[in-house]
């Protein structure tokens, strides 16, 4: 899905391109003159902006400047009528194209991505490839990207806020329509750029610590042999559920921080990833076979590797695209998220400084009976299931789900169970396969109608666990978001959400509910505690995605740096940004554990979306709360049909507010600590 994403993100999100050196300003006048004197009716602005628009697309392989002329006059459709027809066409033949190729990208993936077989390098071979590669290249060849381009006008993220307020659903597929081609990246550049990103992938995804083989300095076991836990996800969620462990929690959680320390620095022997042959104390890193010493060899920066190869991609594309989007950074916030960094950056860094997460941090030391610890930005004990018994979740979900196809079948029953109608949850779950993969948990979109979404989801030899239940839900959360803007969007110009951020704010909505769906009694839901917990989340969230906004603007300011360079980079700014926000709270300095996050890797600059996730899922909850369940799943329909409109335009609409951090502030502001100062 990521690949895909930005693929197709590089091929359509960019306000303008650089101007074509063949077509300059004086040919362009003279079409827009000509063109204005054969439809004097027409809508000027409309004219204007498709002339240069295609103009700066247009190379000296498309023709000379009379051709140009002469396609401008010929293809310019001035007729309202004709120009809603011939959007109708292309939008069918781009859902026909782009829904197609998202298929076979996806079937071809598979023996990568779903579990059964080895993979083999073939695999991987194909898995690299992008069989869509070379679409953008034909439809500028058949000129079919230029009739695009010359009718349907593109505009900034301001006039999208501003003139959209007053756009019909067919006026923001036209707009959207517009930025079919902004710029044109080489086909072997978008290859190479696919290569990079599934080499992050497979990185990732098959870093599992083996935890059964690590030895504390007594040389015991704390971890039962056969527990592989892949970085950083279930590492991270080992630390959560070990909170609600009174007997040695505390001790495993220090351990698995040991673990995560030596990732960041890059301490970590080879030897002891993805393997169980060997025993590890990840606090004096000394490696054992049969109780003997042996000499380990360290990572050593292949984990940084991975990043400066996507940035060295990155850069590649970069020469492509005007000043505007001409790095990364705002190709991916002004372009793909269309909320600015620089705004990013001021919300975040306001929460991160505010006083309530020193008021949430005095409250978690309490429950906790001791000092804060830096791994308590995954603080789990303000979710009532923390206090549940883990191994009765565990054999509640293996028995409920010992494969894919067990949970598959129960779509429907749980959407039922969420408020829908029988007809309505059967439509829905339909549309929704479930298969067993070898990464965590991923939702994959249909990518046309008639394509069903597609929930990866990790399941052990017993059947799946309740950690992986957890995340089944969350990505059921994402099917179910991709289903509705996929199918019940009237164009499929318009189909999905603003950004991530808004399928993530149901993925959270659905985790949110996954007991309910055990039919488990949540005995003490509690909004204040709600509250507490996506405080937290925020806080923890944040931290990283400043850390990777930071990594980010280095690597700009030090292009030609190296994998060590960039370990060193990654350190410094994540203990720069724990120094800055988490000190204060937390009593302790120097702290790295901001780097660990594996999104940095393989989806970089992905985890702010996260952060606009949880704030439009707090204003979401707030604008749901109350309502029947009925009310409460056609309200989901009503705002998930709103289509791919700008954040701020789908928030209004939405729930009549912008993203904001200001009511959760104001929520943690009226909590009474002492009231949840007392844990259990
Ligand atoms: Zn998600």
């Amino acid at each position: 899905m990521f690949v895909a994403s930005l693929l197709l993100f590089s091929c359509t999100n960019n306000p303008k391109s650089s101007v074509s050196q063949t077509m300059n300003d004086q040919t362009q006048s003279e079409v827009i003159s000509e063109l204005k004197q054969k439809y004097p009716s027409a809508n000027p602005m409309r004219i204007e902006r498709g002339v240069k628009q295609a103009a700066e697309l247009w190379q000296n392989e498309q023709g000379n400047k009379a051709d140009f002329k002469e396609f401008c006059l010929t293809n310019f459709v001035a007729d309202s009528l004709k120009t809603d027809r011939l959007f109708e066409k292309l939008q069918r033949n781009y859902e026909i194209l782009w829904g197609n190729y998202g298929i076979m990208g996806m079937q071809l993936n598979e023996p990568i991505d779903l579990t059964g077989g080895e993979v083999e390098e073939i695999d991987l071979a194909f898995g690299a490839y992008s069989p869509s590669a070379h679409l953008v290249q034909d439809l500028y060849n058949n000129k079919i990207a230029f009739i695009t381009a010359l009718n349907f006008p593109q505009y900034s993220l301001d006039e999208k806020n501003q003139l959209g307020k007053n756009w019909s659903q067919r006026d923001w597929a036209y707009a959207r329509m517009g930025e079919m081609f902004t710029a044109r990246i080489p086909s072997e550049l978008n290859m190479s750029m696919s290569k990079a990103s599934s080499d992050a992938d497979v990185y990732i995804a098959s870093y599992n610590v083996p935890m059964g083989e690590l030895r504390n300095n007594d040389g015991e076991q704390l971890f039962p042999k056969g527990m592989n836990l892949l970085t950083h996800w279930n590492l991270r969620d080992e630390i959560k559920a070990n909170y609600s462990n009174k007997e040695n929690g505390l001790e495993k959680q220090l351990m698995v921080y040991e673990v995560m320390k030596r990732i960041i620095d890059q301490t970590i022997p080879n030897e002891v990833i993805n393997n169980e042959t060997y025993q590890w104390n990840p606090y004096t890193n000394v490696v054992t076979k049969d109780g003997k010493q042996i000499t380990a060899t360290p990572e050593d920066g292949k984990r940084y590797q991975q990043i400066i190869n996507l940035f060295n991609e990155m850069q590649k594309q970069d020469a492509m695209y005007p000043e505007t989007m001409n790095n990364y950074i705002k190709r991916k916030f002004d372009g793909e998220m269309e909320i600015s960094q620089a705004q990013c950056e001021e919300l975040f860094t306001k929460f991160v400084s505010s006083p309530q997460a020193k008021k949430v941090g005095q409250i978690i030391s309490a429950r906790l009976g001791r000092p804060l610890q830096p791994f308590d930005i995954w603080y789990d004990g303000f979710k009532s299931r923390s206090s549940l018994d883990q191994n009765m979740l565990n054999s509640k979900t293996m028995n409920l789900y010992p494969n894919a196809q067990a949970l598959e079948d129960d779509i429907d029953r749980m959407l039922v169970d969420l408020g829908y109608t029988k007809e309505r949850a059967k439509y829905l779950a339909d549309k929704i396969a479930v298969d067993p993969a070898r990464g965590s948990g991923h939702a994959r979109g249909g990518t046309m109608r008639g394509d069903k979404a597609h929930l990866r989801t990790r399941i052990g030899e017993n059947g799946m666990d309740y950690k992986g239940y957890n995340i089944a839900i969350h990505e059921l959360g994402h099917n179910v978001e991709q289903t509705i803007s996929l199918y019940d969007v009237n164009d499929y110009m318009l189909n999905g959400v603003p950004n991530t951020s808004f399928t993530e704010a149901l993925a959270f909505m659905f985790q949110k509910r996954d007991l309910d769906l055990l039919n488990i009694k949540n005995t003490n839901k509690d909004q204040d505690l709600e509250t507490l917990d996506t405080f937290v989340s925020l806080y923890e969230i944040m931290g990283v995605s400043l850390v990777d906004m930071r990594v980010w603007k280095w690597m700009y300011e030090n292009p030609d740096a190296d994998a060590q360079g960039l370990q060193n980079a990654v350190q410094d700014i994540a203990k720069a940004v724990w120094n800055e926000y988490y000190a204060p709270v937390f009593g302790m300095t120097d702290q790295p554990i901001l780097a660990i996050y594996s999104h940095m890797i393989s989806y970089p600059l992905y985890l702010s979306a996260y952060s606009f996730g949880h704030l439009i899922h707090y204003q979401l909850e707030n604008h749901l709360a109350n309502l029947s369940p009925k009310e409460f799943a056609n309200e989901i329909d009503r705002i998930y049909m709103l289509g791919r409109l700008t954040p701020d335009r789908w928030m209004e609409e939405a729930v009549g507010e912008t993203i904001s951090i200001q009511p959760i502030l104001d929520a943690v502001d009226q909590i009474d600590v002492k009231k949840y100062t007392v844990n259990n």
